[in-house]
Formats: C-alpha cells, structure tokens, sequence
C-alpha cells in the first residue's frame, strides 16, 4: 500500500538573530499514521527544526529563510500557531509545561479549548486520555505542579491529544526521567499512534530507545540531516552503532 505523506519539509534553512545559521538546509518527510524520529547530539537542530513547524521560532527571533513546509498539501509556514493545532498539528515543548497551578485534570481540559464538537465529545476524550495513562487518572486531582516529572510528560502528551490531533510533534520526551519511565511514555505513544492513528514526530537524543519505537528516522548534525531510513535499517549501520547507539 501507498502511505501519504502528512507532513513535508523542504530544504529549510533557519537563522537566529539574523546571523547565527542553524539549520542548513534541512528536509524530511512524516508519513501518515507513522512514527518518526528525529535524532542527533545536544545542539544538532531538534527542536528548532519541531519550532520551524509548528511556527514557534518568531519568539526565539529566529526565522525561516528557505525552503518549505507543507502539511497535507498546504504551505503552512506562514500560519500562527494557533491555527496549525486547528488543523491537526499540536507540539509537546521540551521541559513538558504543564500548567502548575492546575490540578491534572484542568491542564488536560485546557487542550480542548479550540474544539466546538462539545461537551460530550471532550468528556469522551478525557476517558480516553485516561485510558492511556492510567496513571493521569489516579493524579487528576492533583496540582500538576506537585507530581513528579513522568507524570508531568504524560499530562503534557494527554493534553494535546484533547485538541484531537492529527499529528503531534514531541520534543526529547526521555528528558529527566528514569529509564522505566521513558519506556514507559513511549510504549503509550506507540499505543496512540496504534490506537488512535496520531502521527508522531519525535526529537529524541536517546537513540537507543526511540528508534526501538519509531518506524523511520532522520539524524541531525549541526544541521544537516546525515542520515535517514527505516528505524531498523538504522538500528543496524554500522556508524549509527558507533556513534548514537553505544558500544553495547
Ligand atoms: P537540544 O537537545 O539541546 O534541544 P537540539 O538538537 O534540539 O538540541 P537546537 O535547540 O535546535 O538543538 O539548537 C541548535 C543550535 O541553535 C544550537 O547551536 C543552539 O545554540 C542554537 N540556538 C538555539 N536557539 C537559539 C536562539 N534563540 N538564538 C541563537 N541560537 C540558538
């Protein structure tokens, strides 16, 4: 069968401040109901590469100045970011953001605010969400800011997914957590992407784990995509095992 390609970046090239060229002309593609990782060194362009897509770069004075992005068919690298979770697209940050004033609950309400399916719809994406991440249900009373990192990135993971996403971008989801837990998450993200049928683009350092989940990667060095493929094509290079996957 034919796979369709969500998402498209075309030869982008991204600049801070004017001068300081981070992304050397970077392309990839996210097939529909696929996970993909986004793999490289601290620094590489991960994350400016997830924030170019999703439009978040303005606030960091960075900008693209080259290239493409298009998402089922559609420039959209002009569109706020607003409007891209309208159409599908949501980003989980570095760092997770929960809002920490809020109870875990609330914060995953506060990923439905831009549906007008209603009520009823949004309670039944709550139960799923809960399904998910069991662990959300027993906390979800709890001030987010008082539960620990792990469930922090799950609250952060359900709340997209309550705007009913077509693609999520998640940013380093291993960052700061025990190595039970980053299984953890990422068995949960495979059973979304399973269940649900929600794209994944994922900016990992931790190789080793992401491409044990994930259906394709690309690698980043200082921006510039080195090598991309099949997850398990790149589980088996020979330099992907001497520089990203250890010695073990
Ligand atoms: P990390 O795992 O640390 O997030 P990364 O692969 O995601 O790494 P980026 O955060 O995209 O890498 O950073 C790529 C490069 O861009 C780095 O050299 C970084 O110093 C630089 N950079 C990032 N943000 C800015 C900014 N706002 N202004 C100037 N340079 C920046």
């Amino acid at each position: 069968g034919r796979t369709e390609t969500l998402l498209e970046v075309n030869n982008i090239e991204v600049i801070y401040n004017h001068v300081i060229l981070v992304l050397k002309g970077v392309s990839l593609s996210v097939p529909k109901g696929g996970i993909t990782a986004l793999l490289g060194g601290n620094g590489a362009g991960k994350t400016t590469t997830l924030k170019a897509i999703s439009n978040l770069l303005h606030s960091e004075r960075g900008e693209v100045t080259k290239g493409s992005i298009v998402y089922k068919g559609e420039r959209v690298q002009d569109l706020d970011p607003a409007a891209l979770v309208k159409k599908g697209v949501i980003q989980v940050m570095e760092g997770r953001h929960c809002f920490e004033h809020l109870t875990v609950e609330e914060n995953l309400m506060t990923g439905a605010f831009t549906r007008r399916d209603g009520k009823a719809a949004v309670e039944r994406d709550l139960e799923m969400v809960y399904e998910y991440f069991p662990r959300l249900r027993e906390r979800r009373k709890s001030q987010a800011g008082y539960t620990s990192g792990g469930e922090q990135q799950m609250c952060a993971i359900g709340r997209a997914l309550m705007s009913r996403p077509e693609m999520i971008l998640l940013d380093e989801p291993s960052m700061g957590l025990a190595p039970q837990l980053v299984e953890q998450i990422f068995e949960i993200v495979r059973a979304v992407n399973e269940g649900e049928g929600v794209s994944f683009l994922l900016a990992e350092q931790n190789t080793n784990v992401a491409l044990r989940y994930a259906h394709q990667g690309y690698i980043l060095e200082n921006g510039r995509v080195v090598m991309d493929g099949p997850a398990a094509d790149l589980r088996e290079n020979p330099d992907v095992k001497e520089f990203y996957l250890g010695m073990s």
